[in-house]
């Protein structure tokens, strides 16, 4: 069994001071970490009926597309504002300095699609709040969201509710 937590690198001070970021690119490097990594975020939806994985950019992009196919669904990219050409959905939402935006395209998704959200990493949960809004503007039917770590002492789970959460590296 592949000890995934060793991929992690932990990188004090970055990008602030007093913030330690956790550095998935060991993992991604290393073939059977990033394939243990992708079974191990699917399991729990094999059979959920997944039709669609949305993740938002960068990172989501680096785990939904292996999960689409590994799940039998297509990918949804959600975007930050001037990167999708067509008709869109948009949210806002607060960052500790600031706003950010993310859209979705408005025919990504049919009425009733069964959709599950992928990302890297459950922090604040501001990303994955916003992906979850974006969704409900589709009227999708959201089956869960899957993650590889989930930093638990920043209150991201609470943003969730009440959809399922997912996570494969749990740090407290
Ligand atoms: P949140 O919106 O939950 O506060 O932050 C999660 C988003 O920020 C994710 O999309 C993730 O890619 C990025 N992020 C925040 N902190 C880290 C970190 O320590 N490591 C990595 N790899 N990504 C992070």
């Amino acid at each position: 069994m592949t000890d995934l937590r060793s991929y992690i690198r932990e990188i004090p001070d970055y990008p602030k001071p007093g913030i330690l970021f956790r550095d998935i690119t060991p993992l991604l490097a290393d073939a059977e970490a990033l394939n243990h990594a992708i079974e191990a975020m699917a399991a729990p939806f094999l059979d959920a009926g997944v039709e669609i994985v949305a993740a938002a950019e960068a990172r989501g992009f680096i785990f939904g597309t292996p999960l689409a196919m590994k799940l039998g669904a297509g990918f949804v990219p959600i975007r930050k504002p001037g990167k999708l050409p067509f008709d869109l959905h948009s949210f806002a939402y607060e960052l500790e300095y600031g706003t950010d935006e993310l859209q979705i395209h408005v025919d990504g998704i049919r009425p009733g699609q069964k959709v599950l959200i992928v990302d890297d990493l459950l922090a604040t949960g501001g990303t994955i709040e916003a992906c979850l809004r974006l969704l409900e503007k589709c009227d999708a039917k959201i089956v869960g969201c899957s993650f590889l770590i989930h930093l638990e002492d920043l209150g991201g789970e609470a943003r969730m509710e009440p959809y399922d959460i997912h996570a494969v590296l749990k740090y407290g």
